[in-house]
């Protein structure tokens, strides 16, 4: 018994556009069609269409009409008593022609009523979607079975109305397909001598029963997520090159397991993103890969941090309150990375002083935590600290998050104050852009002006 089986050829992208028929083209003539879908039965297409895409990389794109989509579906009348539909196709070369026509049987010729909430050709007891699903497959490179619990098995019966296990295989056979979930994409990079792994679980949807090998490699790439971060270089990882190989997943597995490994060093750099790419060893397989691809290293060599006289401050914004999280521990910043999703890393948004030293005019910013809500509350007051301290037992006293200035010195750039009239924290900015915007456009801030300098 054959689960599935292939015409030969496939379409050469995974994104295909197809169109209802609504013109006739003098190339049309050779396998007319006799009219077109109207609304009822366009949406039994539709949902065809979604769902090849549902088990499959592959995306659909309606289209308008015009000679030159792919894919073109309407009605047409056969010779043979029975047959249901027809897909006409070309191929070049491995590569289906982008003008294969589906023509299912027009109703003119056989009824198609609702049976059961199902457009049904009543007279044959199959369903017009079992029938598209079908002719889709074929227009995809899909040839018919001799599997009865397939969608292309050859004769359509009302047993069969939905994809087989063996259509799902075979599709995904023919257009690879793989989901990459990775549990923790962002890691400290790790001291000189040590590693960290990057452990990647890879799923294939092709047939499980076969070993199948595929190549990877890993390459530099943005990561967006942690502002500031670069693309990676060669010489974070072991033997100074880009890790790539092959990966194998063993016959009746659909999950192989890959680790990219990372070395540590004692530079402070910026963090690194990097991405893990997968590809067929058969040339023209267009490989479609789903999931979490992209990774980032994160410095723990005190990148931003002390830098001469300056100290850099990280910046964290909580997406479920609106709050600003500020912390100069490098550390605390890559613990909130990997643990915190809701908390986006910002980079490093203000500079503190490396060190108070004997400066007179140096403050500390004195952090709260705020037990109702976990926000933190920041203040270079030292009236503000003890009113606090005296009258709001809800806010715990961390102590100095980091010092700056509270009379401007050669150098320094103002930190602007705002009050969040929402849940009473704070909101400090250096960037004058950001205060213009936020001045502009942010009635529940309140503008409170400097709250101290800082060295830039
Ligand atoms: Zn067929």
């Amino acid at each position: 018994m054959t689960e599935f089986a292939f015409e030969g050829a496939k379409r050469s992208s995974t994104t295909i556009s197809w169109s209802f028929q609504n013109q006739n083209f003098a190339s049309d003539a050779f396998t007319p069609f006799s009219g077109s879908l109207s609304v009822m039965y366009q949406s039994v297409v539709v949902a065809a269409f979604a769902r090849w895409s549902s088990v499959s990389g592959l995306k659909f794109n309606q289209v308008l009409d015009s000679i030159s989509v792919p894919i073109r579906i309407g009605f047409g009348s056969f010779a043979q008593f029975g047959q249901l539909g027809e897909t006409d196709y070309r191929s070049f070369r491995g590569v289906l022609s982008n003008d294969t026509l589906i023509r299912l049987l027009d109703p003119a010729n056989s009824p198609l009523l609702y049976e059961s909430g199902q457009l049904t050709y009543v007279q044959f007891g199959v369903t017009l979607y079992q029938v598209v699903l079908h002719e889709i497959g074929h227009t995809l490179g899909l040839d018919h079975t001799t599997d009865p619990d397939t969608i292309m098995y050859p004769y359509a019966t009302p047993f069969t109305q939905d994809l087989g296990a063996g259509d799902i295989q075979g599709i995904n056979t023919l257009y690879p397909l793989y989901t990459v979930s990775l549990a923790n994409p962002a890691q400290a990079e790790g001291a000189t001598g040590q590693t960290s792994a990057y452990t990647y679980v890879v799923t294939r949807y092709s047939d499980p029963s076969v070993a199948l090998t595929i190549g990877y490699s890993v390459s530099s790439a943005a990561y967006p997520a942690v502002t500031g971060s670069v693309g990676a270089v060669a010489s974070e990882f072991p033997g100074t090159a880009f890790p790539r190989g092959t990966l194998t997943f063993a016959p009746g597995s659909y999950i192989a397991t890959l680790t990219v490994n990372v070395a540590g060093n004692a530079l402070a750099q910026p963090d690194q993103g990097f991405r893990l790419n997968l590809t067929s060893l058969n040339p023209s397989d267009s490989v479609t890969v789903n999931g979490t691809v992209n990774a980032v290293i994160l410095d723990d060599d005190g990148y931003g941090q002390v830098n001469g006289a300056s100290l850099g401050v990280y910046r964290f914004f909580g997406v479920a309150d609106g709050t600003h999280f500020y912390s100069t521990s490098q550390t605390e910043r890559n613990t909130l990375i990997q643990t915190r999703p809701d908390l986006v890393y910002e980079g490093v948004g203000l500079k503190a002083l490396a060190s108070p030293g004997t400066d007179p005019a140096a403050a500390p910013v004195f952090r709260f935590f705020d037990v109702h809500n976990g926000t933190h509350f920041y203040s270079a007051s030292t009236n503000e600290r003890d009113t606090i301290l005296a009258t709001r037992p809800d806010l715990r006293f961390e102590g100095t998050a980091f010092y700056e200035h509270t009379t401007a010195r050669p150098g320094d750039a103002p930190v602007y104050r705002f009050f969040d009239i929402k849940d009473g924290t704070h909101f400090y900015t250096s960037s004058a852009t950001e205060r213009a915007t936020i001045l502009a456009s942010r009635a529940d801030l309140r503008d409170e002006g400097i709250g101290f300098y800082a060295p830039t």
